[in-house]
């Protein structure tokens, strides 16, 4: 059987949020908002036997959740906040005092919620998914209402009893449906389109908006990225969490500022963009998912770097994010782009590899290329495990986004010398091979902080 079409919209893979994680905080907010909602459609009987609200978290939730700020984006998704409009500064205050209870406001009844309520669980719970959070309404004798939630990476959420995602997967007719790398490539042969054109017309399709409001949000969402540059670059002193770890993206700058002529400015430069908006992330700022906040870094880097260095102009950068999108779409369609699902190989490698699409794409190169490029990107990224220290997208996350772009430099360069039908390797065979490797990974390296550097590094 031939997989659905993709029917993701650019905007569900690039979402404008709050970090330090996607799935450990968008996804959970956007599952707590869901909830309240449901609260409201309660018959009127039911609302008023209950008395209380109970959050569960299991698997990476629990394990992570602390350092990743899960409860306060939970809280804050029943206040009735949601990603794109959250005040990161309010978010941040959520929970610090843990006598403090919060009013989640239902018709008339009023219910607390604060610390008390939020249970993170070490018992195994049997789900699907390794992101699984049940949010409960309750009376002394029942449950009034239960629903089950797996945030599946990118802040992307499932509820039990929905097949699949309704982001991903719209009833809708595309004018070019494709569900891999072969088939996005026989459609551009056969209607011969650009892979920009392609990617905009079902864009289109999917999200209902024209062209020139597609356009709009793709710049949108690129002075998001840079805005988070930015602010990462003038903003110094010490990250949120107990590792105490300093900022290091203001003195890179510095010192690539200071080296203008050197050969290694370029690189400096490159590491000082990607450090900036991945220390915005792990300070609880906004961010764009790219394809996850853990991953925000790789592509504000990349496109930052394009912007202000090679100076591309607006359309250039939109049909690089276009390319890079149709990299990240095939990732999240045929695998997975969850650190909980996959280790940091779903976030960094799928960024990297989006990063390497975007520079090949944006440098003038085909769809050969393109594929090429992101196929090396995740192939030098197979297997990297997620061992945050302390359950923060701090070590090795932030480093890890300044790698991850530079391999997709080197990607892009190795992808465009030389003849591209000369890769033995396809871009839908390598994604093959990320998932049964996700698969055979063991749990302790998927975003649980149970082994690997979150262990050995006790000086923390
Ligand atoms: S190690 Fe990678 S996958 Fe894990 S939290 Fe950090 S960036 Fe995300």
């Amino acid at each position: 059987m031939n997989p659905a079409p993709i029917t993701t919209s650019v905007f569900d893979l690039f979402k404008v949020g709050p970090g330090p994680s996607s799935s450990h905080t968008i996804g959970p907010m956007k599952a707590a908002y869901d909830f309240r909602q449901r609260l409201g459609e309660l018959p009127d009987n039911a609302l008023q036997r209950a008395d209380t609200l109970h959050i569960q978290l299991y698997g990476s939730l629990s394990a992570t959740g602390k350092g990743h700020g899960t409860d306060r984006a939970i809280v804050a998704g029943l206040l009735g906040q949601q990603p794109e409009t959250a005040d990161p500064d309010e978010l941040l205050s959520l929970l610090k005092d843990p006598t403090v209870t919060y009013p989640v406001q239902v018709r008339d009844r009023t219910f607390a919620v604060g610390p008390d309520h939020i249970h993170f669980n070490r018992k195994r719970y049997d789900s699907p998914y390794a992101n699984t959070m049940v949010l409960q309404l309750t009376s002394a004798e029942e449950i009034i209402l239960e629903e089950e939630y797996y945030s599946i990476g990118g802040g992307f959420i499932l509820r039990k009893g929905e097949h699949t995602d309704t982001e991903v997967a719209r009833p809708v007719d595309l004018p070019y449906s494709y569900s891999t790398m072969k088939e996005l490539k026989e459609q551009l042969k056969h209607h011969t389109l650009e892979l920009s054109e392609l990617m905009l017309a079902n864009e289109m399709a999917v999200t209902g908006c024209g062209r020139k409001e597609i356009n709009q949000r793709l710049d949108d969402i690129l002075e998001f990225m840079h805005k988070a540059v930015r602010r990462g670059l003038r903003h110094r002193g010490i990250l949120p969490g107990s590792i105490k770890l300093h900022r290091k993206a203001p003195v890179l700058y510095k010192q690539a500022r200071g080296l203008a002529q050197s050969s290694d400015s370029f690189l400096i430069f490159l590491n000082a963009y990607c450090l900036a908006a991945s220390e915005e992330n792990a300070a609880g700022g906004i961010v764009v998912t790219a394809p996850t906040s853990g991953a925000s870094g790789v592509i504000p880097g990349l496109t930052y770097l394009a912007k202000h260095h090679f100076h591309y102009d607006k359309t250039t950068l939109r049909n690089g994010m276009l390319a890079a999108a149709a990299v990240g779409f095939l990732v999240k369609h045929n695998a997975s782009i969850s650190g909980a699902e996959m280790g940091c190989m779903g976030e960094i490698g799928t960024a990297s590899a989006m990063g390497a699409a975007f520079l090949t794409y944006a440098a003038g190169h085909k769809i050969e290329a393109v594929e090429a490029a992101a196929e090396i990107g995740i192939e030098h990224h197979l297997g990297m495990t997620c061992d945050p220290i302390g359950g923060y997208v701090q070590i090795p996350c932030i480093e890890r986004n300044a790698m991850g772009a530079v391999k997709a430099y080197n990607a892009f360069l190795l992808a465009t010398a030389g003849t591209h039908s000369l890769q033995k390797i396809s871009l839908d065979s390598v994604i093959k091979v990320m998932k049964a490797t996700g698969r055979d990974m063991s749990t302790k390296y998927k975003e649980t902080s149970e082994a690997g550097l979150a262990l050995s590094a006790t000086e923390c």
